[in-house]
Order: C-alpha cells, then structure tokens, then sequence
C-alpha cells in the first residue's frame, strides 16, 4: 500500500517503513508501531506508580540492554536533540553490542538518560517489531522520529498507543503563558486567539507539558479504561 503525506515532498525511506509497520499490525504481528511512556517529572513524587520507572522496569526485565544512538535524529538533523538516548533491549541490544552500534550501560546511568531527555522535551515512546514486540525505549522528536512522522505527516494516530493517562488543566490556574504549546508535539494545545486551547481528546499523555507550567495548572490523571488505545 502506497502512503500519501499531508504535505510537502515524498520520502520514500518513511512510506516503506510505513507499508512494513501496517504489514505487521494488519497481520496480528504487532498490536501498534509504538505507545506512549510520560516523563516522571510530570506526576507528584507521592505517586506510588512513577511512570518513568516503567522504562526502568521494562530495562530492568530485559535480559540486555544497551544504549545506541537514535537513528532518526542522525538521519533527518532537523534538530539539536541529543543522539545517546535511545535504549534497546534483549536481542536486538545483544546484536547492536556486538557490531559496536551500542553499548551496555547501568539502570543509574539510564535514568540520568531520562532525564535529559525530559529536559529537553522529549517524548518516550515504546517501540515494536513482531517476535520481540518491544525491542526500543526511545526519547523522541516531532521533526525526525519515524512514529511522530507517522502521525503528524501521514495522520496514523492508529500507530501510536496513548499511556495511561491523560492530562488535565484547571483553566481557572492558567495564566496563558503559552509555554506548554511547544511542549506538546500532538498537537492537543494550540495558541489561538491570544490564548492556549487545549483539546484533550488529542492528548496521549506524554507528560511534557506539565514539567513546564509555572503554575501547576495541568496535572497528570489515570486515563478512564474506555478511552484508552
Ligand atoms: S524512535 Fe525516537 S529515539 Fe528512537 S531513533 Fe527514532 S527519534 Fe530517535
Ligand atoms: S497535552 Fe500534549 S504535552 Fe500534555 S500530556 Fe497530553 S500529549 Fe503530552
Ligand atoms: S504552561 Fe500552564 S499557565 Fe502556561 S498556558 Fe500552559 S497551562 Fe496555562
């Protein structure tokens, strides 16, 4: 099947991987390409279920696991994101180790990791391949990430799982700063009519626009199970 982008040129690199992605799912190989993980930093420390340590729980139960450099930044360049912050697990850790594509490292040294990759407002996407399913725990841009593309290029909301939760903001906080509208690249806060509209229908709960409201208007809530992917 042929992909048609929402604008600009073709990029025949993304549609083949597209096709191989909708090949997988279409034949039960896989449920989604990706699902989204929020960043710890968005929920209060009291929580008892801290997001960021399900990555650590996934790196923790993998049998390997190691730390490459993100493909998708080092093919596109469209932005200054860090590279070393994409983990892979298992035997795709054990292949990529072995042609020195990437190397092991400590669950101490992969939460500094997601922290870096919050501070600079990445999103963190589990990824999928049939047989192993989840074989990546990635910190994603909107400009070069294949999945992000996917969806802001290509409309395949269909391809990426919403987390657990989803963000709420008390709009009688807010002072219209503006500043979570950057943060969120799926498009659920937009800056209309010199105010931010938020949609959370179109949240899938990232997380990142809560780590940068000054004050504590938006916070992370359990998404309701019929609403989840
Ligand atoms: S999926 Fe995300 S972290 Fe992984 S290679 Fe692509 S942009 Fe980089
Ligand atoms: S509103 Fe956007 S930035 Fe905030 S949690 Fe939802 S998807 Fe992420
Ligand atoms: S960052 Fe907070 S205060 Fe600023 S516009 Fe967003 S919700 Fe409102």
């Amino acid at each position: 099947m042929t992909q048609s982008k929402k604008k600009g040129t073709r990029d025949e690199f993304l549609e083949e991987r597209l096709d191989r992605v909708d090949g997988w799912v279409q034949e039960g190989k896989i449920p989604f390409s990706s699902k989204v993980i929020p960043v710890n930093e968005s929920f209060p420390t009291q929580q008892r279920v801290l997001p960021t340590e399900q990555v650590i729980q996934i790196l923790r139960k993998a049998r390997s696991f190691a730390l490459t450099s993100c493909e998708c930044r080092e093919r596109y360049q469209r932005c200054e994101s860090p590279l070393d912050v994409c983990f892979i697990i298992n035997d795709e850790a054990d292949k990529y180790v072995t042609e020195k594509k990437a190397r092991p490292i400590t669950i101490e040294e992969a939460e500094e990791v997601l922290h870096k990759a919050n501070d600079n407002g990445l999103v963190h996407l589990t990824l999928n391949k049939p047989e192993q399913h989840v074989f990546a725990v990635c910190s994603c841009c909107a400009c070069c990430c294949h999945d992000l593309q996917f969806l802001r290029e290509y409309g395949r909301s269909d391809l990426i799982a919403h987390s657990e939760y989803v963000a709420h903001t008390d709009m009688e906080a807010c002072t219209q700063c503006g500043d979570c509208v950057e943060r969120c690249v799926f498009g659920a806060r937009v800056w209309e009519e010199e105010q931010m509209s938020y949609d959370s229908t179109r949240c899938y709960g990232c997380g990142l626009c809560v780590t940068v409201c000054p004050n504590e208007a938006t916070v992370m809530q359990q998404r309701q199970k019929k609403n989840r992917v």
